[in-house]
């Protein structure tokens, strides 16, 4: 099924040049990058963005970390594109994460991971309007 999924890019991983290594992963699995800007988040988009953890231990620093730096946020295109961008991640935790994933090679501990992605169609569909008109997505 085509899909698509939306990703960020964290600081940790923008502010180590690794964007564009990481990028090249989700290309070579066959994702398509179909938008794609950089920014940096406000305290209330950050706060809005994770709303879900609100009142979890991690959730204020968190929100520190997604607002130290410019993210990349994109939207990921292609045949199961949800699950697909998931495996490319690996697990939230690195030390946790298959050989080979983006958190496993790139990510610094558990919360600054390097990359987000969404973990299901709903959220995915949140996720994109959160950040991208339905105009700025590039699916033809
Ligand atoms: N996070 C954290 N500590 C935790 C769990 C999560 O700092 O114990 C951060 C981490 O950056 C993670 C984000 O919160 O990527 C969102 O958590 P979620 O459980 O949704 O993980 P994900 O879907 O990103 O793998």
């Amino acid at each position: 099924m085509l899909e698509t999924t939306f990703s960020i890019i964290k600081p940790d991983a923008v502010s180590r040049n690794l964007t564009g290594q990481i990028i090249s992963r989700f290309e070579a699995q066959g994702l398509k990058v179909v938008a794609s800007k950089m920014l940096q988040l406000t305290q209330a988009q950050a706060e809005g963005f994770y709303a879900e953890h609100k009142g979890r231990d991690f959730y204020e620093p968190l929100v520190a970390y997604m607002i130290s730096g410019p993210i990349v946020v994109q939207v990921l295109a292609g045949e199961n594109a949800i699950a697909l961008n998931r495996q490319i991640m690996g697990a939230t935790n690195p030390e946790k994460a298959d050989m080979g994933t983006i958190r496993k090679d790139f990510a610094l501990n558990m919360r600054e991971n390097s990359v987000h992605g969404s973990d299901s169609p709903a959220s995915a569909a949140r996720e994109i309007s959160y950040f991208f008109s339905q105009t700025e997505l590039c699916l033809r």
